[in-house]
């Protein structure tokens, strides 16, 4: 069965020479030729036949292919205009697939066209992510108030370490923050180079990012709290006072140094302290203190 999969060395090579295909760095373009790690993901994911998968950047369709025989329906985003006619050859054979031609960071999910996406019995996200725009893809798909149950997703182990991370670790910074508010963060498993076509040169993780029941902490406007904790985090090895009173450029900047000192002493947090020290409740407990 593995030998008709596009993910073995064999077909992707051959699909590759037969339609001339070179690949491109500056798109992420590494594809993954060893199905027991796609197999992997499919767990990782819990996808059944009722399940509804979004997938990013199908590349040749080696993903897109064990998610198809795995789930319901697979609508996958491609920004390369080559593969769209390779996809409608390689997974002509599935008819729960959809491919679409657009920049994922471009996709307005609140368009008519993906409305039956909010009505899916369950929905989840799958991607060998292309690595130089991790951060934005998850933040993007955040945004879209999509009612993902997990996203399952392939990336640089040092980006999945960044979103586990524990407080007053090195890798804790503002993105642990806001990703840890929505969702449980969990490395599934950890991938050698072996496995690409081309090899990357750095090492990869598989995440699970799982949708709390509630986030850990409910403010008033989410988009401030984030700036809050990227300006506590601006210069690491700054102290939380002098973080806050240069924050210049943002909502922040509105407040006196003495309004600055209240909130601290309110909140019962040391200014000395720096930001990597402070948890995601001590965050929000700044920010009350603030907008309060
Ligand atoms: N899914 C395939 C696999 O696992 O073998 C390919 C994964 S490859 C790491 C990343 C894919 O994302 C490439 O096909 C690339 O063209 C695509 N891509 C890059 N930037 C993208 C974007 N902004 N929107 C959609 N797809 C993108």
């Amino acid at each position: 069965m593995n030998e008709k999969l596009i993910a073995t060395p064999t077909r992707t090579a051959s699909i590759m020479k037969q339609y001339d295909l070179t690949m491109k760095k500056s798109l992420g373009q590494n594809f993954l030729v060893e199905a027991k790690i796609l197999y992997k993901m499919i767990d990782a994911a819990e996808i059944d036949g009722e399940t509804t998968v979004i997938e990013i950047g199908p590349g040749i369709g080696a993903l897109t292919e064990v998610l198809a025989i795995h789930s319901k329906q697979v609508i996958a985003f491609e920004i390369d205009q080559r593969f769209i006619q390779i996809l409608d050859d390689t997974l002509a054979t599935y008819d729960n697939v959809e491919i679409i031609h657009e920049d994922i960071l471009k996709v307005n999910f609140q368009s008519e066209r993906y409305q039956h996406l909010f009505n899916a019995t369950r929905l989840v996200v799958v991607a060998n992510l292309p690595y130089y725009i991790t951060t934005p893809i998850i933040m993007h798909l955040l945004n879209s108030r999509l009612p993902f149950e997990r996203l399952t997703m392939m990336m640089q182990k040092e980006v999945a370490e960044r979103m586990t991370a524990e407080v007053g670790s090195k890798q804790y910074s503002s993105l642990t923050v806001a990703i840890q508010n929505h969702m449980e963060s969990r490395i599934a498993m950890t991938i050698p180079k072996t496995v690409f076509i081309p090899r990357p040169n750095v090492d990869s993780a598989v995440l699970n990012l799982t949708r709390r029941k509630l986030p850990l902490v409910e403010v008033e406007s989410q988009e401030d709290f984030e700036i809050l904790v990227q300006t506590l985090f601006k210069q690491r090895r700054k102290t939380l006072w002098n973080n806050l009173r240069s924050a210049r450029d943002n909502w922040l900047e509105k407040f006196t140094e003495d309004e600055l000192q209240a909130a601290l002493e309110k909140s019962e947090i040391d200014g000395k302290r720096r930001g990597e020290s402070l948890s995601i409740y001590e965050f929000a407990k700044l920010y009350i203190a603030l907008v309060n």
